[in-house]
């Protein structure tokens, strides 16, 4: 089976390749894709030889194209090689693991072309979701959740008629025990040190922001056809239950691991078989302790903005991921205090409220406007503090 990995040079990426690699009979490197770390990808094309490589945010360079060449890999540039290489033929699945709305157009070209979907991508799902649904459905393609928690939900849903609830797990971030006075003084150091993953620096500042749960709520609801109000969120320190589903009887279903991404990917990879992932026994005797807490909706106020805008429908969710990717990219520069976060999505959302989102232009027309939203109100409030 071969694979392209959108976003090879990611944490996912890294993880995805790890698996790949334990597999060799099984697996085949169709494609690798990176933004522009081309060293990076090279090295990575020299380990796993892929028919194509993907510089997709670089211009044509024929100095490197020459250099990965010599590899035997044939490197495309611009971001339209990425929809070429996830919808070609000769690729039988797709790992979507490019962060943020830059996602978008290459996860659903690989569902329009059948194929099987890896989806570690949230919010391509949270921008678009009925778009992305309803076209795995019309042409047949197999999306599989890779976030961990949706993973885990996959793997416990039988009856989906007699699901009661689904509990999405949390870890609560660096920031879960601060006192909420220290949050305005909160480094993207500190943001991004998250206790139990290792990931990219846009999940683990949404992560401790609990945006990131905001995204899956809304991301659990399309994969799963599942009501907001049966979507619920619980702290989970110890992240070893991925998530759980409680069915009309009573019974509670709950995956667990070590937190190791490999894990619902390996799951993804193989389904509905089972492969090695090279993540270690779990052991709970060394564990000891597994605790649940509600959030502080206080101390996280993107939660809410997340329940509120999957309310809203339409392209009030896509508005909420623009204005989050903005703000997070603002305060990984330092332009913006943690708290301000929060309060900008919430602007955002209310300077646009919402409008029909059925088709991709206007779903991307939504997401522009979002930006240029988030963007004068960080200079707005910029302007005022100098
Ligand atoms: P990352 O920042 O480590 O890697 C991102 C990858 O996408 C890199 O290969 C980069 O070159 C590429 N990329 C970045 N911007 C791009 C752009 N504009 N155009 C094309 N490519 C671009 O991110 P990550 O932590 O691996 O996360 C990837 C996705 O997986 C995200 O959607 C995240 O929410 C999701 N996810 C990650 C984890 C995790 O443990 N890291 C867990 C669950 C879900
Ligand atoms: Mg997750």
């Amino acid at each position: 089976m071969k694979i392209s990995v959108l976003g090879a040079t990611g944490s996912i990426g890294a993880s995805t390749l790890d698996v790949i690699a334990r597999h060799p009979e099984r697996y085949g490197v169709h494609a690798l894709t990176a933004r522009a770390s081309s060293e990076s990808l090279l090295a990575l094309c020299r380990i796993h030889h892929p028919r194509y490589a993907v510089l997709s945010g670089m211009a044509e360079d024929p100095g490197l194209r020459r250099r990965f060449a010599e590899t035997g890999t044939e490197l495309l540039f611009g971001a339209a090689a990425l929809e070429r290489v996830a919808a070609d033929p000769d690729c039988h699945a797709v790992m979507a693991a490019i962060v943020g709305a830059a996602g978008l157009a290459s996860t659903l070209a690989a569902v329009r072309a059948g194929k099987r979907v890896l989806l570690a991508n949230k919010e391509a799902l949270v921008m678009a979701g009925p778009l992305v649904m309803r076209a795995a459905r019309d042409a047949g393609a197999e999306l599989l959740p890779v976030d961990s928690e949706h993973n885990a939900v996959f793997q416990c849903l039988s009856d989906h008629k007699a699901v009661r609830r689904i509990l999405l797990t949390a870890s609560g971030g660096p920031f879960r025990a601060l006192p909420t006075d220290k949050l305005d003084a909160v480094t993207p150091e500190q943001a991004c040190a998250h206790p139990n993953w290792t990931m990219g620096r846009k999940i683990s500042v949404d992560s401790a922001t609990m945006m990131n749960k905001g995204l899956e709520v809304i991301e659990a609801h399309w994969l799963f056809g599942a009501a907001a109000e049966t979507i619920e969120v619980l702290i989970h320190p110890q992240s070893i239950v991925h998530s759980m589903v409680e069915y009309l009887d009573g019974s509670v279903i709950a995956q667990l691991s070590n937190p190791d991404m490999r894990v619902p990917i390996a799951h993804a990879l193989a389904y509905p078989e089972r492969i090695a992932s090279g993540a270690q026994s779990l052991d709970l005797v060394l564990l000891k302790n597994l605790s649940f807490e509600k959030p502080d909706e206080r101390r996280f106020p993107c939660l809410r903005l997340a329940y509120q805008a999957l309310a809203a429908g339409g392209t009030a969710p896509a508005v909420l991921n623009a204005a989050n990717e903005v703000a997070v990219e603002s305060f990984l520069a330092g332009h913006l205090p943690f708290t301000a976060i929060a309060r900008i999505i919430g602007d955002a959302l209310d300077a646009l409220g919402t409008g029909p989102a059925g088709d991709l232009p206007a779903v991307l027309a939504a997401d522009a406007a979002a930006r240029r939203t988030a963007r004068g109100l960080i200079e707005a409030r910029m302007g005022r503090a100098a």
